[in-house]
Protein backbone atom coordinates (compact mmCIF):
# COMPACT_ATOMS: atom_id res chain seq x y z
CA UNK A 1 0.00 0.00 0.00
CA UNK A 2 1.25 3.86 -0.77
CA UNK A 3 0.53 6.67 1.47
CA UNK A 4 -2.98 7.92 1.54
CA UNK A 5 -1.78 11.08 -0.59
CA UNK A 6 -0.16 8.79 -2.89
CA UNK A 7 -3.44 6.25 -3.32
CA UNK A 8 -4.93 6.39 -6.72
CA UNK A 9 -8.20 7.20 -7.55
CA UNK A 10 -9.71 6.03 -10.61
CA UNK A 11 -13.74 6.81 -11.19
CA UNK A 12 -15.93 3.87 -11.20
CA UNK A 13 -17.54 2.74 -14.25
CA UNK A 14 -21.16 2.03 -12.63
CA UNK A 15 -22.80 0.57 -15.91
CA UNK A 16 -19.70 -1.94 -15.76
CA UNK A 17 -20.47 -2.47 -12.33
CA UNK A 18 -24.14 -3.20 -12.71
CA UNK A 19 -23.20 -5.49 -15.34
CA UNK A 20 -20.56 -7.45 -13.21
CA UNK A 21 -23.13 -7.86 -10.42
CA UNK A 22 -26.07 -9.41 -12.60
CA UNK A 23 -23.56 -11.54 -14.37
CA UNK A 24 -22.62 -12.62 -10.95
CA UNK A 25 -25.95 -13.24 -9.69
CA UNK A 26 -26.69 -15.32 -12.62
CA UNK A 27 -23.43 -17.26 -12.32
CA UNK A 28 -24.09 -18.13 -8.38
CA UNK A 29 -27.89 -19.16 -9.50
CA UNK A 30 -26.51 -21.43 -12.13
CA UNK A 31 -23.08 -23.07 -9.96
CA UNK A 32 -22.07 -26.51 -10.67
CA UNK A 33 -20.87 -26.73 -7.32
CA UNK A 34 -20.30 -25.09 -3.66
CA UNK A 35 -16.69 -24.29 -4.68
CA UNK A 36 -17.63 -22.89 -8.04
CA UNK A 37 -20.50 -20.95 -5.94
CA UNK A 38 -18.47 -19.76 -3.39
CA UNK A 39 -15.76 -18.73 -5.80
CA UNK A 40 -18.27 -16.39 -7.61
CA UNK A 41 -19.44 -14.90 -4.50
CA UNK A 42 -16.07 -14.15 -2.92
CA UNK A 43 -14.83 -12.66 -6.11
CA UNK A 44 -17.87 -10.83 -6.36
CA UNK A 45 -17.36 -9.53 -2.62
CA UNK A 46 -14.11 -8.71 -3.29
CA UNK A 47 -15.63 -6.08 -6.42
CA UNK A 48 -17.41 -4.78 -3.97
CA UNK A 49 -14.81 -4.17 -1.24
CA UNK A 50 -12.89 -2.29 -4.06
CA UNK A 51 -15.84 -0.09 -5.19
CA UNK A 52 -16.54 0.66 -1.41
CA UNK A 53 -12.94 1.78 -0.71
CA UNK A 54 -13.00 3.87 -4.18
CA UNK A 55 -16.82 5.58 -3.04
CA UNK A 56 -14.94 5.70 0.67
CA UNK A 57 -11.61 7.77 -0.87
CA UNK A 58 -13.80 10.05 -2.90
CA UNK A 59 -15.48 10.68 0.61
CA UNK A 60 -12.51 11.17 2.21
CA UNK A 61 -11.12 13.66 -0.17
CA UNK A 62 -14.09 15.52 -0.12
CA UNK A 63 -14.68 16.04 3.59
CA UNK A 64 -10.46 16.84 4.18
CA UNK A 65 -11.30 19.55 1.24
CA UNK A 66 -14.99 20.70 0.53
CA UNK A 67 -13.32 23.40 -2.21
CA UNK A 68 -11.83 20.07 -4.48
CA UNK A 69 -15.06 20.07 -7.45
CA UNK A 70 -14.02 16.73 -8.40
CA UNK A 71 -14.73 14.66 -5.59
CA UNK A 72 -18.01 17.32 -4.80
CA UNK A 73 -18.87 15.92 -8.28
CA UNK A 74 -17.49 11.99 -7.75
CA UNK A 75 -19.38 11.72 -3.89
CA UNK A 76 -22.88 13.43 -6.05
CA UNK A 77 -22.39 10.56 -8.49
CA UNK A 78 -22.15 7.82 -5.98
CA UNK A 79 -24.74 9.17 -3.89
CA UNK A 80 -27.01 8.90 -7.18
CA UNK A 81 -25.73 5.28 -8.02
CA UNK A 82 -25.84 3.71 -4.67
CA UNK A 83 -29.24 2.64 -4.14
CA UNK A 84 -28.84 1.05 -7.61
CA UNK A 85 -25.81 -0.76 -6.57
CA UNK A 86 -27.71 -1.70 -3.49
CA UNK A 87 -30.31 -3.53 -4.68
CA UNK A 88 -28.07 -5.70 -7.06
CA UNK A 89 -26.31 -6.49 -4.20
CA UNK A 90 -29.47 -7.37 -2.64
CA UNK A 91 -30.40 -9.50 -5.09
CA UNK A 92 -27.12 -11.54 -5.07
CA UNK A 93 -27.80 -12.23 -1.49
CA UNK A 94 -31.50 -13.52 -2.21
CA UNK A 95 -29.49 -15.96 -4.61
CA UNK A 96 -27.44 -17.20 -1.79
CA UNK A 97 -30.50 -17.55 0.88
CA UNK A 98 -32.61 -19.40 -1.47
CA UNK A 99 -29.82 -21.40 -2.39
CA UNK A 100 -28.72 -24.98 -1.94
CA UNK A 101 -25.10 -23.87 -0.83
CA UNK A 102 -26.21 -22.02 2.07
CA UNK A 103 -25.11 -24.35 4.10
CA UNK A 104 -21.81 -24.84 3.12
CA UNK A 105 -21.25 -20.46 3.32
CA UNK A 106 -22.83 -20.66 7.04
CA UNK A 107 -20.02 -24.10 7.42
CA UNK A 108 -17.43 -21.88 6.59
CA UNK A 109 -17.78 -18.28 7.32
CA UNK A 110 -20.26 -18.62 10.39
CA UNK A 111 -23.92 -17.68 10.94
CA UNK A 112 -24.12 -13.69 11.19
CA UNK A 113 -23.57 -12.95 7.29
CA UNK A 114 -26.83 -14.94 6.58
CA UNK A 115 -28.46 -13.65 9.66
CA UNK A 116 -27.64 -10.33 8.11
CA UNK A 117 -28.60 -10.67 4.48
CA UNK A 118 -32.21 -12.17 6.68
CA UNK A 119 -32.35 -9.22 8.13
CA UNK A 120 -31.94 -7.25 5.24
CA UNK A 121 -34.68 -9.03 3.39
CA UNK A 122 -36.99 -9.08 6.13
CA UNK A 123 -36.47 -4.92 6.23
CA UNK A 124 -37.59 -5.02 2.72
CA UNK A 125 -40.23 -4.86 0.19
CA UNK A 126 -42.02 -3.42 -3.25
CA UNK A 127 -44.65 -1.66 -1.03
CA UNK A 128 -41.52 -0.58 1.52
CA UNK A 129 -39.45 1.49 -0.97
CA UNK A 130 -41.99 4.93 -1.48
CA UNK A 131 -41.80 5.08 2.65
CA UNK A 132 -38.57 4.54 2.76
CA UNK A 133 -37.51 7.32 0.28
CA UNK A 134 -40.17 9.76 2.03
CA UNK A 135 -38.35 8.59 5.30
CA UNK A 136 -35.15 9.93 4.14
CA UNK A 137 -36.47 13.19 2.16
CA UNK A 138 -37.71 13.73 6.26
CA UNK A 139 -34.66 13.20 7.56
CA UNK A 140 -32.90 15.52 4.60
CA UNK A 141 -35.66 18.09 5.61
CA UNK A 142 -34.80 17.84 9.15
CA UNK A 143 -30.77 18.56 9.12
CA UNK A 144 -31.37 21.34 6.56
CA UNK A 145 -33.96 22.74 9.03
CA UNK A 146 -31.07 22.44 11.99
CA UNK A 147 -28.34 24.12 9.78
CA UNK A 148 -30.46 26.62 8.79
CA UNK A 149 -29.04 28.84 11.53
CA UNK A 150 -33.09 29.23 12.93
CA UNK A 151 -33.19 30.08 16.89
CA UNK A 152 -34.66 27.07 18.37
CA UNK A 153 -38.15 28.72 19.10
CA UNK A 154 -38.73 29.57 15.57
CA UNK A 155 -38.35 26.14 14.28
CA UNK A 156 -39.98 24.51 17.01
CA UNK A 157 -43.49 23.54 15.83
CA UNK A 158 -41.70 22.96 12.04
CA UNK A 159 -39.79 20.57 13.81
CA UNK A 160 -42.77 19.00 15.74
CA UNK A 161 -44.53 18.57 12.17
CA UNK A 162 -41.34 16.57 10.79
CA UNK A 163 -41.17 14.25 13.86
CA UNK A 164 -44.74 13.51 13.54
CA UNK A 165 -44.89 12.81 9.58
CA UNK A 166 -41.48 10.21 10.36
CA UNK A 167 -43.66 8.36 13.10
CA UNK A 168 -46.46 8.06 10.83
CA UNK A 169 -44.09 7.00 8.21
CA UNK A 170 -42.09 4.88 9.80
CA UNK A 171 -45.46 3.26 11.61
CA UNK A 172 -46.64 2.83 8.16
CA UNK A 173 -43.15 1.64 7.12
CA UNK A 174 -43.16 -1.38 9.51
CA UNK A 175 -47.20 -2.38 9.25
CA UNK A 176 -46.29 -2.39 5.58
CA UNK A 177 -43.52 -5.14 6.23
CA UNK A 178 -45.23 -6.52 8.26
CA UNK A 179 -44.36 -5.61 12.39
CA UNK A 180 -46.68 -5.20 15.25
CA UNK A 181 -45.06 -1.41 15.31
CA UNK A 182 -42.03 0.54 14.48
CA UNK A 183 -40.57 -0.38 17.46
CA UNK A 184 -39.94 -3.95 16.29
CA UNK A 185 -38.76 -3.15 13.33
CA UNK A 186 -36.06 -0.06 14.64
CA UNK A 187 -34.65 -3.50 16.78
CA UNK A 188 -34.35 -5.35 13.82
CA UNK A 189 -32.47 -2.56 12.10
CA UNK A 190 -29.83 -2.31 14.86
CA UNK A 191 -29.28 -6.02 14.72
CA UNK A 192 -31.15 -6.42 18.07
CA UNK A 193 -30.80 -10.33 17.78
CA UNK A 194 -30.09 -11.51 21.03
CA UNK A 195 -32.11 -9.76 23.53
CA UNK A 196 -35.24 -7.35 23.37
CA UNK A 197 -37.25 -4.38 24.99
CA UNK A 198 -37.39 -6.74 28.13
CA UNK A 199 -33.68 -6.38 28.60
CA UNK A 200 -33.28 -3.13 27.41
CA UNK A 201 -35.77 -1.73 30.06
CA UNK A 202 -34.88 -3.85 33.23
CA UNK A 203 -31.22 -1.84 31.67
CA UNK A 204 -32.59 1.60 32.08
CA UNK A 205 -34.59 1.11 35.42
CA UNK A 206 -31.03 -0.05 36.44
CA UNK A 207 -29.51 3.33 35.26
CA UNK A 208 -32.14 4.87 37.04
CA UNK A 209 -31.74 3.22 40.33
CA UNK A 210 -27.68 3.22 40.33
CA UNK A 211 -26.99 6.17 38.48
CA UNK A 212 -29.39 9.11 38.94
CA UNK A 213 -28.93 8.84 42.34
CA UNK A 214 -25.22 9.44 42.32
CA UNK A 215 -25.18 12.10 39.51
CA UNK A 216 -27.93 13.95 41.46
CA UNK A 217 -25.00 13.86 44.20
CA UNK A 218 -22.45 14.96 41.70
CA UNK A 219 -24.15 17.54 39.94
CA UNK A 220 -24.27 19.41 43.02
CA UNK A 221 -19.88 20.27 42.35
CA UNK A 222 -20.10 20.11 38.89
CA UNK A 223 -16.37 19.38 37.35
CA UNK A 224 -15.37 22.41 35.32
CA UNK A 225 -15.14 21.40 31.46
CA UNK A 226 -11.66 19.70 29.98
CA UNK A 227 -10.29 22.17 27.54
CA UNK A 228 -7.22 22.39 29.53
CA UNK A 229 -5.24 23.91 26.56
CA UNK A 230 -2.04 22.10 25.98
CA UNK A 231 -0.09 23.50 23.23
CA UNK A 232 0.05 22.76 19.59
CA UNK A 233 -1.78 20.38 18.18
CA UNK A 234 1.46 19.13 16.46
CA UNK A 235 1.92 18.23 20.37
CA UNK A 236 -0.94 16.22 20.49
CA UNK A 237 -0.10 13.96 17.40
CA UNK A 238 3.15 13.41 18.92
CA UNK A 239 2.29 12.71 21.79
CA UNK A 240 -0.87 10.27 21.43
CA UNK A 241 2.13 8.14 19.19
CA UNK A 242 4.14 8.03 22.04
CA UNK A 243 1.36 6.52 24.47
CA UNK A 244 -0.01 4.14 21.23
CA UNK A 245 3.80 2.99 21.89
CA UNK A 246 3.78 2.73 25.86
CA UNK A 247 0.28 0.92 25.95
CA UNK A 248 1.15 -2.70 24.21
CA UNK A 249 3.18 -4.08 21.44
CA UNK A 250 0.10 -4.36 19.23
CA UNK A 251 -1.03 -0.88 19.68
CA UNK A 252 2.41 0.25 18.88
CA UNK A 253 2.03 -1.48 15.36
CA UNK A 254 -0.73 -0.14 14.86
CA UNK A 255 0.03 3.80 15.31
CA UNK A 256 3.59 3.33 13.27
CA UNK A 257 1.53 1.85 10.84
CA UNK A 258 -1.12 5.28 10.37
CA UNK A 259 1.98 7.56 11.12
CA UNK A 260 3.61 5.53 8.32
CA UNK A 261 1.05 6.02 5.90
CA UNK A 262 -0.41 9.44 6.77
CA UNK A 263 -3.69 7.56 7.90
CA UNK A 264 -5.19 10.89 9.57
CA UNK A 265 -5.77 14.17 9.01
CA UNK A 266 -6.99 16.08 12.28
CA UNK A 267 -5.73 19.39 11.73
CA UNK A 268 -8.01 22.32 11.91
CA UNK A 269 -8.68 24.47 8.27
CA UNK A 270 -10.80 26.18 6.21
CA UNK A 271 -12.40 23.81 3.57
CA UNK A 272 -12.48 21.14 5.91
CA UNK A 273 -15.56 19.82 7.82
CA UNK A 274 -15.26 19.86 11.53
CA UNK A 275 -15.75 16.55 11.89
CA UNK A 276 -14.91 13.80 13.95
CA UNK A 277 -15.02 9.99 12.75
CA UNK A 278 -12.61 7.11 11.75
CA UNK A 279 -13.71 5.36 7.69
CA UNK A 280 -12.46 2.28 6.99
CA UNK A 281 -10.82 1.17 4.09
CA UNK A 282 -11.41 -2.32 3.84
CA UNK A 283 -9.60 -3.36 0.57
CA UNK A 284 -6.40 -1.79 2.46
CA UNK A 285 -7.04 -3.30 5.62
CA UNK A 286 -6.41 0.38 6.87
CA UNK A 287 -8.70 2.89 8.82
CA UNK A 288 -8.45 6.69 7.91
CA UNK A 289 -8.82 9.30 11.04
CA UNK A 290 -10.60 12.29 10.63
CA UNK A 291 -10.38 14.76 13.63
CA UNK A 292 -10.69 19.03 14.25
CA UNK A 293 -8.09 19.35 16.72
CA UNK A 294 -7.68 22.74 18.85
CA UNK A 295 -5.06 21.99 21.48
CA UNK A 296 -6.17 21.08 24.54
CA UNK A 297 -6.83 17.82 26.30
CA UNK A 298 -10.16 16.88 25.10
CA UNK A 299 -9.55 16.84 22.14
CA UNK A 300 -6.86 15.05 22.41
CA UNK A 301 -8.84 12.09 24.16
CA UNK A 302 -11.14 12.17 21.35
CA UNK A 303 -8.47 11.73 18.67
CA UNK A 304 -7.57 8.93 20.49
CA UNK A 305 -11.09 7.86 20.82
CA UNK A 306 -11.08 7.71 16.61
CA UNK A 307 -7.78 5.62 16.74
CA UNK A 308 -9.72 3.03 18.89
CA UNK A 309 -12.26 2.68 16.05
CA UNK A 310 -9.23 2.52 14.13
CA UNK A 311 -7.52 0.02 16.27
CA UNK A 312 -10.29 -2.58 16.04
CA UNK A 313 -10.82 -2.94 12.69
CA UNK A 314 -7.25 -2.71 11.72
CA UNK A 315 -6.78 -5.94 14.06
CA UNK A 316 -10.25 -7.33 13.24
CA UNK A 317 -9.51 -6.66 9.20
CA UNK A 318 -6.05 -9.06 10.36
CA UNK A 319 -7.97 -11.65 11.37
CA UNK A 320 -11.64 -11.86 9.50
CA UNK A 321 -11.70 -13.73 6.35
CA UNK A 322 -15.20 -11.68 5.33
CA UNK A 323 -15.13 -7.64 5.10
CA UNK A 324 -18.58 -7.62 6.43
CA UNK A 325 -16.94 -8.97 10.23
CA UNK A 326 -14.73 -5.95 10.52
CA UNK A 327 -17.17 -3.70 11.88
CA UNK A 328 -20.09 -4.53 14.20
CA UNK A 329 -22.86 -2.35 15.56
CA UNK A 330 -23.00 0.78 17.41
CA UNK A 331 -23.14 -1.03 20.91
CA UNK A 332 -19.90 -2.91 20.55
CA UNK A 333 -17.79 -0.56 17.82
CA UNK A 334 -18.24 2.31 20.76
CA UNK A 335 -16.64 -0.40 23.52
CA UNK A 336 -13.64 -0.44 21.06
CA UNK A 337 -13.15 3.58 20.92
CA UNK A 338 -14.37 4.30 24.73
CA UNK A 339 -12.40 1.96 26.41
CA UNK A 340 -9.11 3.26 24.21
CA UNK A 341 -9.96 6.60 25.72
CA UNK A 342 -9.99 4.94 29.43
CA UNK A 343 -6.46 2.62 28.99
CA UNK A 344 -4.50 5.62 28.04
CA UNK A 345 -5.38 7.11 31.36
CA UNK A 346 -2.48 5.96 32.83
CA UNK A 347 -0.71 8.38 29.98
CA UNK A 348 -2.55 11.32 31.05
CA UNK A 349 0.12 13.58 32.45
CA UNK A 350 2.02 13.30 28.66
CA UNK A 351 -1.33 14.96 27.57
CA UNK A 352 -2.55 17.11 30.61
CA UNK A 353 0.90 18.11 32.88
CA UNK A 354 0.24 17.93 36.66
CA UNK A 355 -4.00 18.42 35.73
CA UNK A 356 -4.01 14.68 34.95
CA UNK A 357 -6.05 14.17 37.79
CA UNK A 358 -8.72 16.77 37.49
CA UNK A 359 -8.91 15.81 33.97
CA UNK A 360 -9.13 11.86 34.75
CA UNK A 361 -12.23 12.70 37.01
CA UNK A 362 -13.86 15.24 34.46
CA UNK A 363 -13.68 12.92 31.64
CA UNK A 364 -15.04 9.99 33.38
CA UNK A 365 -17.76 11.78 34.99
CA UNK A 366 -18.91 13.43 31.57
CA UNK A 367 -19.19 9.59 30.40
CA UNK A 368 -21.13 9.00 33.60
CA UNK A 369 -23.69 11.86 33.26
CA UNK A 370 -24.52 10.68 29.79
CA UNK A 371 -26.00 7.59 31.21
CA UNK A 372 -29.18 9.15 32.45
CA UNK A 373 -29.82 11.19 29.59
CA UNK A 374 -29.53 8.69 26.92
CA UNK A 375 -32.07 6.49 28.98
CA UNK A 376 -34.07 9.25 29.30
CA UNK A 377 -34.27 9.53 25.64
CA UNK A 378 -34.48 5.84 25.05
CA UNK A 379 -37.79 5.49 27.34
CA UNK A 380 -39.34 8.69 25.60
CA UNK A 381 -38.89 7.02 22.27
CA UNK A 382 -40.77 3.65 23.23
CA UNK A 383 -43.32 5.74 24.31
CA UNK A 384 -43.76 7.75 21.28
CA UNK A 385 -43.76 4.87 18.87
CA UNK A 386 -46.14 3.11 20.99
CA UNK A 387 -48.83 6.17 21.44
CA UNK A 388 -48.11 7.48 17.86
CA UNK A 389 -51.49 9.88 18.10
CA UNK A 390 -49.76 11.53 20.96
CA UNK A 391 -49.93 15.95 20.32
CA UNK A 392 -46.94 18.23 20.13
CA UNK A 393 -48.06 19.40 23.79
CA UNK A 394 -48.19 15.82 24.89
CA UNK A 395 -45.07 14.92 23.96
CA UNK A 396 -43.73 17.58 25.51
CA UNK A 397 -45.21 16.80 28.69
CA UNK A 398 -44.24 13.04 28.19
CA UNK A 399 -40.56 14.28 27.92
CA UNK A 400 -40.62 16.67 30.73
CA UNK A 401 -41.89 13.77 33.25
CA UNK A 402 -38.97 11.09 31.87
CA UNK A 403 -36.10 14.03 31.98
CA UNK A 404 -37.39 14.48 36.06
CA UNK A 405 -37.41 11.00 36.31
CA UNK A 406 -33.85 10.21 35.35
CA UNK A 407 -32.28 13.84 35.84
CA UNK A 408 -33.79 15.66 38.32
CA UNK A 409 -31.30 17.99 38.59
CA UNK A 410 -32.49 19.37 35.97
CA UNK A 411 -36.06 21.04 36.90
CA UNK A 412 -36.63 24.12 37.83
CA UNK A 413 -35.81 27.15 35.79
CA UNK A 414 -35.77 25.69 32.55
CA UNK A 415 -38.29 23.52 33.38
CA UNK A 416 -41.23 26.02 31.61
CA UNK A 417 -39.19 25.75 28.17
CA UNK A 418 -38.54 22.26 28.59
CA UNK A 419 -42.94 21.61 28.72
CA UNK A 420 -43.23 24.21 25.27
CA UNK A 421 -40.59 21.07 24.11
CA UNK A 422 -36.85 23.51 22.89
CA UNK A 423 -35.22 20.60 24.68
CA UNK A 424 -35.85 17.26 23.45
CA UNK A 425 -35.65 18.39 19.27
CA UNK A 426 -31.92 19.10 19.58
CA UNK A 427 -31.00 15.29 19.73
CA UNK A 428 -30.62 13.78 16.15
CA UNK A 429 -30.46 10.09 16.80
CA UNK A 430 -34.16 11.17 17.35
CA UNK A 431 -34.77 12.10 13.99
CA UNK A 432 -32.31 10.52 12.12
CA UNK A 433 -31.85 6.82 13.81
CA UNK A 434 -34.69 6.04 16.19
CA UNK A 435 -33.65 3.70 18.95
CA UNK A 436 -30.34 3.67 18.27
CA UNK A 437 -28.96 6.28 20.83
CA UNK A 438 -29.16 4.12 23.82
CA UNK A 439 -26.43 1.68 22.24
CA UNK A 440 -23.69 4.16 23.26
CA UNK A 441 -24.99 3.76 26.89
CA UNK A 442 -24.57 -0.51 26.13
CA UNK A 443 -20.68 0.48 25.53
CA UNK A 444 -19.64 2.37 28.07
CA UNK A 445 -20.79 -0.29 30.33
CA UNK A 446 -18.52 -2.67 28.65
CA UNK A 447 -15.49 0.66 28.23
CA UNK A 448 -16.02 0.94 32.30
CA UNK A 449 -15.44 -2.55 32.92
CA UNK A 450 -12.36 -2.42 30.92
CA UNK A 451 -11.04 0.27 33.01
CA UNK A 452 -12.19 -1.40 36.44
CA UNK A 453 -10.23 -4.38 35.39
CA UNK A 454 -7.13 -2.66 33.93
CA UNK A 455 -7.00 -0.65 37.20
CA UNK A 456 -6.56 -4.48 39.14
CA UNK A 457 -4.35 -6.04 35.93
CA UNK A 458 -3.24 -3.88 32.49
CA UNK A 459 -1.66 -6.11 30.87
CA UNK A 460 -4.35 -9.25 31.30
CA UNK A 461 -7.39 -6.45 30.56
CA UNK A 462 -5.62 -5.71 27.27
CA UNK A 463 -5.83 -9.08 26.16
CA UNK A 464 -9.12 -9.60 26.84
CA UNK A 465 -9.47 -6.40 24.93
CA UNK A 466 -7.42 -7.92 22.10
CA UNK A 467 -9.28 -10.81 21.59
CA UNK A 468 -12.77 -8.60 21.76
CA UNK A 469 -11.76 -6.06 18.78
CA UNK A 470 -10.10 -9.61 16.64
CA UNK A 471 -13.48 -10.54 16.77
CA UNK A 472 -14.67 -7.80 15.04
CA UNK A 473 -18.92 -8.08 13.96
CA UNK A 474 -18.49 -11.58 13.39
CA UNK A 475 -20.97 -12.92 15.74
CA UNK A 476 -24.44 -11.45 17.85
CA UNK A 477 -23.71 -9.21 20.41
CA UNK A 478 -23.35 -11.18 23.50
CA UNK A 479 -21.39 -13.99 21.78
CA UNK A 480 -18.76 -10.61 21.46
CA UNK A 481 -18.90 -9.47 24.87
CA UNK A 482 -18.11 -12.86 25.97
CA UNK A 483 -15.12 -12.87 23.98
CA UNK A 484 -13.92 -9.85 26.01
CA UNK A 485 -15.10 -11.60 29.22
CA UNK A 486 -17.44 -8.62 29.41
CA UNK A 487 -20.38 -9.22 31.50
CA UNK A 488 -23.96 -8.97 30.12
CA UNK A 489 -25.15 -5.67 31.07
CA UNK A 490 -28.96 -6.70 31.37
CA UNK A 491 -28.64 -8.72 33.69
CA UNK A 492 -29.51 -8.08 37.34
CA UNK A 493 -27.45 -5.63 38.76
CA UNK A 494 -24.74 -5.67 36.16
CA UNK A 495 -25.07 -1.74 36.22
CA UNK A 496 -24.00 -1.55 40.02
CA UNK A 497 -21.14 -3.66 39.90
CA UNK A 498 -19.90 -2.58 37.01
CA UNK A 499 -20.28 1.18 37.92
CA UNK A 500 -18.54 0.62 41.69
CA UNK A 501 -15.43 1.05 40.77
CA UNK A 502 -16.22 4.23 38.94
CA UNK A 503 -18.12 5.46 41.59
CA UNK A 504 -15.55 5.13 43.75
CA UNK A 505 -12.82 6.91 41.92
CA UNK A 506 -15.13 9.83 41.83
CA UNK A 507 -16.13 9.72 45.23
CA UNK A 508 -12.80 9.46 46.37
ZN1 LIG B 1 -17.02 6.67 18.23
Amino acid sequence: MQKFSELNYISPDYEKEKAALLKSKEGMANASSYENFRDLWLSRKKADQYLDMLTDLAYIRFLTDTSDTFYKNTVHTDSIEEPQIRLLRKECDDVLLDSLYIEGIKAEFGDKIIQDMRIRRSLSGENAVSLQLEENRLCIEYNKLVSSGKSKEARSSEIDDLYNSMINVRTNLAKSLGFDSYIEMAYRIQGRIDYGKEAISSFRSQVLDVITPACAVFEKERPQDNSVPIGAVGNIVHTVKNIFHEISQESSDFINFIYDYELFDVESRLNKRPFYCCCMLSHYKAPFIICDLKANGNDALMFIHELGHGFAFYTAARSQKLFEYHRSTVSINEVHSKTMELLAYPYLELIVGEHKDNFRRNHLYEALRYLPYRCAIDEFEHKVYENTTLTKSQRCELWSEIEQKYMPWRAGSNHESVKRGTSWYSQPHLFNAPFSYIDYNFAQMSAFEFYGRSKINYQETWKDYLAFCSKGGSTNYLNLLAAGKLVNPFSVGAVADICAPILNELYG
